[in-house]
């Protein structure tokens, strides 16, 4: 896995979006000291490349004279890191938009920062669990942003209320050719608003077949990621995505004040604090915090009651927050392990199917596909470039 640091500028966000546990009203936003001391900190850190998100919260609430300073701040580390001959450093940033202007925009532009924003499909479906407002406030700031060449991509959360509304979901973003990443609405232990729009297991997998067999109509028309690295998870049998991978200790986070964490969704939190930027840790001092050997003991767990799952080597238990965090202390396996086994099983399925037939067709010496069969094929998914 890319070496990944996710930058949490606050958890504000001037949006109150009805299912979000993630925000947290009038928190304080990050000063650039704590910026200059993550570019001093990841200094000879790690041999490696590295990522940078911002995430938040709202990230964009740091405003343009932060990001003007933070961005060469962590490019120079880019530099570093590219002289040791690596090419993949690069920013990203997950933001609704509603704080971007031109200035912004040319900046990022110049950073070449990938943006993924939130919409949850067309205006009265979005804004009846985001608000109102939502959907018009980002898709006026999208097409700023386009204009400015920003790479944007999608985010697109499901809840126990869209999940009923898939199809013109799927095809508001098909029409539009947006691309996507799907992400399922959790329960949190901060408050119980987000509980009654949280998706369970068995509703999500089938959500993900569903959308599987309509996607397999239109891959050359726009992107769903999540089926391109279930689908490659699949077939290099290891995850490519972090929810199925070990993603411990090749993400981080870094809250407001420098308190570094496994990753964005535990900021806040002070028992997964595991050492601060300023004091400028290795490797092995975070290892050594209380948080580390949670997070060990989740992997542990993993190996352990996942060791008959066809599907360990590439889902390895799932997400360790969902784990770990949303069994309120108890340690569990990813409360979306239904989900990841009907999804992973429908992939195993047809691509056996797709086996036997292609086996078929060269037996019989007929090596193409049939005239009639125009549906893309779980083959096709896993060689997608
Ligand atoms: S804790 Fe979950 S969301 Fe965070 S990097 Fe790991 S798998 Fe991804
Ligand atoms: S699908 Fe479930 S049982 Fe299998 S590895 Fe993932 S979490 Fe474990």
């Amino acid at each position: 896995m890319t070496f990944h640091v996710m930058i949490i500028p606050t958890l504000s966000c001037p949006s109150n979006c009805s299912y979000c546990w993630g925000s947290v009203k009038n928190a304080p936003v990050m000063d650039i000291e704590i910026v200059k001391e993550i570019s001093k900190w990841l200094n000879g850190f790690r041999n490696d490349l590295v990522h940078f998100t911002f995430h938040g919260g709202e990230p964009l609430l740091a405003g343009y004279d932060f990001f003007e300073s933070a961005l060469p701040l962590l490019q120079s580390q880019g530099d570093e890191i590219d002289k040791k001959g690596y090419k993949d450093f690069g920013f990203s940033l997950q933001s609704n938009l509603w704080l971007l202007d031109e200035k912004m925009a040319d900046l990022f532009s110049k950073y070449k920062i990938a943006i993924s924003t939130s919409i949850d499909g067309p205006k009265e479906i979005n804004d009846y669990q985001r608000g109102e407002f939502y959907f018009d406030r980002t898709m006026e700031k999208y097409k700023m942003a386009v204009e400015h060449e920003l790479n944007i991509s999608f985010i697109c959360t499901f809840t126990s209320y869209s999940k009923d509304f898939y199809e013109e979901i799927y095809n508001f973003f098909l029409k539009n050719k947006y691309n996507l990443k799907l992400h399922a609405a959790l329960p949190s232990l901060r408050d119980s608003n987000a509980d009654k729009w949280a998706l369970k297991g068995e509703e999500h997998g089938q959500l993900l077949i569903d959308l599987l067999d309509k996607y397999l109509n239109d891959l050359d028309k726009f992107e769903i990621k999540d089926f391109d690295h279930i689908a490659k998870s699949y077939f290099r049998r290891r995850g490519t995505l972090c929810t199925f991978a070990d993603c411990m200790g090749d993400t981080l986070a870094v809250g407001h004040d420098g308190s570094i964490y496994p990753c964005y969704r535990f900021v806040g939190m002070n028992e997964y604090v595991m050492g601060n930027v300023k004091d400028h840790p290795s490797m092995e001092d975070l290892k050594s915090s209380n948080a580390w050997e949670k997070l060990m003991d989740f992997k542990s767990f993993v190996d352990d009651r996942c060791k008959t799952c066809s599907y360990i080597k590439y889902c390895r238990g799932g997400c360790p927050y969902n784990g770990i965090v949303s069994n309120e202390g108890d340690i569990a396996v990813d409360p979306q392990c239904e989900a990841y086994k009907m999804i992973f099983n429908e992939v195993s399925k047809r691509a056996n199917k797709e086996f036997k037939k292609s086996a078929l067709s060269a037996f019989k010496g007929d090596q193409n596909k049939s005239k009639n069969d125009e549906k893309f094929t779980i083959m096709d998914l896993m060689m997608k470039k």
